[in-house]
């Protein structure tokens, strides 16, 4: 049995999981922001809860994993910098103890997602796959030969930062031009406020000023030609950062997530047809590109299997 949990800024999911990623159970309790002590004697009690579910010995649970949104150190199993948690330097190493004798592991939200998925979701049974998260940043996993790969810094995986166009829109990372200022859900709508500032006409005017991604793409199923063209560029430059990955890892999935992957086939089906030809290909088998299918249960999956 393994448990994973999901830390996030406003609930603590838990999960517990059979070796090869199948759910069992989930329990969740809202995040006590800025307390570290409160918050690892909470998750300890959601995994203790867990095992109480399913009458289940705690010293049964061969695995903790830890999904965290910022950054941490591996080896140390700590979280460095929680911002979104209100607390720095909290090390979950011996959070589970007495009751729990088992190791912690600890990586990022988006890591275990891509985990998640290849465990149990999208692109279950594939060795190689790489998942892109297009949210509010794009951020995303890569999976080689069934195990995440996290680099030397144990940070692999910042998707959305290969640049896509040289001077182009300044990034969050610093840099200009990275893919995450165009294919994130914040640039998707970013191009769209800067369309209507324009005066450019469309059924979005009566939203100007809060747009969000899902109100563009309703607009786009409305026939209205600003939302086209946006989406339209939205989805010729993603695909230049996804064939650039399939190029580099020849991978027999990308799965997408985040958001903007709830537009399913309408989003798949231009993405499929502009990324290919930019792709080198065998006769054979090439990459499937595909929606995330586990939802917040990836996460979750995911850090049971880290
Ligand atoms: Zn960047």
């Amino acid at each position: 049995m393994r448990i994973g949990i999901d830390l996030g800024g406003t609930s603590v999911k838990a999960a517990l999981c059979e070796e090869d990623g199948t759910l069992l159970a989930k329990q969740s309790t809202p995040t006590r922001t800025g307390d570290a002590a409160g918050l690892c004697a909470d998750m300890k009690l959601l995994a203790l809860a867990l095992c109480g579910e399913r009458g289940i010995a705690p010293n049964q649970v061969s695995s903790i994993g830890i999904g965290v949104p910022g950054s941490f150190d591996k080896e140390t199993c700590t979280l460095k910098f929680g911002t979104n948690l209100g607390m720095n330097n909290v090390c979950f190493a011996e959070a589970f103890q007495p009751e729990f004798s088992c190791t912690v592991q600890l990586d990022n939200d988006a890591n275990c997602a891509a985990l998640g998925e290849a465990t149990a979701g999208a692109a279950k049974d594939a060795r190689n796959m790489l998942m892109v998260t297009l949210g509010t940043g794009v951020g995303g996993g890569i999976i080689i030969d069934g195990k995440l790969y996290t680099g030397c810094n144990g940070i692999a995986g910042e998707m959305g930062h290969i640049v896509i166009q040289r001077d182009g829109e300044p990034c969050n990372c610093g840099r200009k031009g990275c893919l995450e200022a165009y294919a994130s859900a914040a640039a998707f709508v970013k191009f769209a406020e800067r369309a209507l500032a324009e005066g450019r006409e469309s059924l979005l005017s009566k939203n100007a000023g809060h747009l969000d991604a899902k109100m563009i793409c309703d607009a786009v199923d409305a026939g209205d030609m600003l939302a086209r063209v946006l989406f339209d560029e939205y989805c010729e430059n993603l695909s230049n950062g996804l064939a650039s990955y399939i190029n580099i890892f020849q991978p027999e999935c990308v799965v997408l997530g985040g958001g903007l992957a709830g537009y399913g086939e309408k989003l798949l089906e231009p993405l499929r047809r502009l990324t290919i030809p930019q792709t080198f290909r065998s006769d054979k088998r090439n990459t499937e590109i595909v929606c995330a299918s586990l939802g917040n249960d990836a996460g979750l999956i995911g850090a049971a299997m880290l």
